[in-house]
């Protein structure tokens, strides 16, 4: 990495070195993994969650640095915590931050109920039961007969880092370094919610509201809206 790189440079360099493990894969871009039925929205599912705040930092830099201005307000400005769409599907179901979407859109569906089946054999008694329990749920909860996994050389190790929960750790990790937005802002979230420090994870809206939204406004409605809150993080 060079010595005069920006934190923002860095961070896409760290987080890319991450993605880069996730096999690639291709789909029928139907966009149904992108918007919820009214079914799975009374179940409690989200888009595009959970987002890591290393990851917001990263989308809202791509959106500011690619879309046109009136975008880019709309997409900031965009405080619905759980959209029933996500907000960057467009209309013909397109991903419109695909190089920088995140990790849990990278790793939807790679895993079929076979591979998890196949993984959960292969580390039975080498793995900690707990872990490849996790596992198991989580992925089977990612499925979807559309996707096709077109790096297979890469699948074996990102079996592992899923069993071993490798990308949330080195996203965690990340998130220590990271100023979400200021110290005012930052007092002003430890004394209005349960928070002690930035949320690891929460959703593009709830980042928003937190991180772009003005302060007048942080100060009155933060408390109201966090305390409606579903997703965020109060770990
Ligand atoms: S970020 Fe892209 S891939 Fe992920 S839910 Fe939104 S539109 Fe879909």
């Amino acid at each position: 990495m060079e010595a005069h790189s920006t934190p923002a440079a860095q961070l896409s360099s760290q987080l890319q070195l991450l993605y880069d493990q996730v096999p690639a894969t291709c789909c029928a871009t139907s966009g149904e993994c992108c918007a919820l039925t009214e079914t799975e929205f009374s179940e409690g599912y989200a888009t595009m969650f959970p987002l890591y705040s290393a990851e917001y930092l990263h989308i809202a830099a791509y959106v500011r640095a690619h879309f046109p201005l009136q975008r880019q307000q709309e997409l900031l400005a965009f405080t619905e915590e759980r959209p029933r769409r996500c907000p960057f599907l467009s209309d013909n179901h397109a991903c419109t931050i695909y190089p920088v979407r995140p990790l849990i859109c990278r790793t939807y569906a790679v895993m079929d109920p076979q591979s998890i089946a196949g993984a959960l054999e292969q580390y039975r008694e080498v793995m900690p039961e707990t872990w490849l329990k996790g596992f198991a749920r989580r992925e089977g909860s990612m499925l979807c007969p559309r996707v096709r996994v077109t790096q297979p050389e890469k699948f074996e190790g990102h079996v592992y880092n899923l069993i071993t929960s490798f990308y949330e750790r080195a996203l965690r990790q990340l998130h220590l370094a990271l100023d979400l937005g200021g110290q005012e802002r930052l007092s002003l979230l430890r004394r209005l919610t349960a928070l002690g420090d930035w949320p690891l994870t929460w959703t593009w809206g709830g980042f928003n509201a937190l991180c772009q939204a003005p302060l007048s406004w942080v100060r009155v409605r933060l408390k109201e809206y966090a305390d409606k809150a579903e997703l965020m993080d109060i770990v």
